[in-house]
């Protein structure tokens, strides 16, 4: 994979627009942050120039950050990604790190479900071998991605869409750094909780402000579009029918407060 360093905008960027508006809680006031100090930017993905003239948003009201740029098109957004993703989409080289969390995760989600619905690993990226092995181990499971460039099955692993078909089905809804990729943040949760039966359980693994600092660089990077903050994540779940029931602690060693703490959600009404 070929990676470009970020580079400042080559254009003034716009002034800041009146309805810039916390997705999460809708208020006004917001300060700008300096996006993408450390960030890489793939070779496609500098001809978008959304991104160079991206700015940060940091709601003055609950500390939710979010991005001015990112479609809410999938299809633009699966594009941006196929940049990263294009030369690892062959299921031969599927296994990346994160795999060994989403097994952890998924595991954590059967179990809590009592395996009687499938789980679901949502945006798998390049890893759906973790879900297809689990399924021939009895462990009823099944993931989604956006890439233009994967395998899809339709069966066990198929292409993230909000088709109804998969609503109620799922027991568990797991995802490893994703959560902070969403650019319709509000919309993805009230997707799962339409697709999660009642009480259905959620372990995700992503960045936040409660665990790192404003200038820290997943929160600066550019394609982190939602960092929540303590905040504004109970602000969303109880917008979405969720509540926060702690963090399980990984039984995976790393330093990284992300990789160390998941997050533990469950559905408590439909919406
Ligand atoms: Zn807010």
């Amino acid at each position: 994979m070929k990676l470009f360093p970020w580079h400042p905008p080559q254009t003034p960027v716009p002034p800041v627009q009146a309805e810039a508006r916390c997705p999460i809680c809708d208020c006004v006031k917001q300060e700008i942050l300096e996006c993408g100090r450390t960030t890489f930017v793939t070779g496609p993905s500098r001809s978008h120039a959304e991104i160079q003239n991206g700015r940060k948003f940091h709601c003055s009201a609950c500390g939710h950050i979010w991005t001015s740029w990112m479609s809410k098109d999938l299809k633009n957004v699966s594009a941006l990604y196929d940049g990263i993703y294009k030369e690892t989409a062959n299921e031969s080289v599927d296994v990346n790190f994160r795999s060994a969390y989403q097994l952890e995760l998924l595991t954590l989600a059967l179990l809590a479900s009592g395996k009687k619905k499938p789980c679901l690993d949502f945006g798998c990226g390049p890893n759906s071998s973790v879900a297809l092995m689990l399924n021939k181990l009895g462990m009823p499971t099944q993931c989604c991605d956006i890439s233009n460039y994967y395998p899809y099955d339709n069966e066990v692993f198929f292409r993230h869409s909000a088709d109804a078909r998969w609503h109620n089905r799922f027991g568990g809804v797991v995802s490893v750094d994703v959560i902070e990729h969403l650019g319709d943040t509000l919309n993805t949760w009230l997707y799962f909780n339409r697709i999660l039966k009642p009480n259905g359980v959620m372990y995700h693994i992503f960045p936040t402000t409660i665990h790192y600092g404003l200038d820290h660089h997943y929160i600066t990077n550019a394609f982190h579009l939602c960092i929540f903050s303590e905040q504004s994540l109970r602000l969303l779940c109880d917008k979405t029918g969720f509540e926060f029931r702690g963090f399980v602690p990984s039984k995976i060693p790393s330093k990284d407060p992300t990789l160390q703490q998941i997050f533990h959600f469950e559905k408590t009404r439909e919406v």
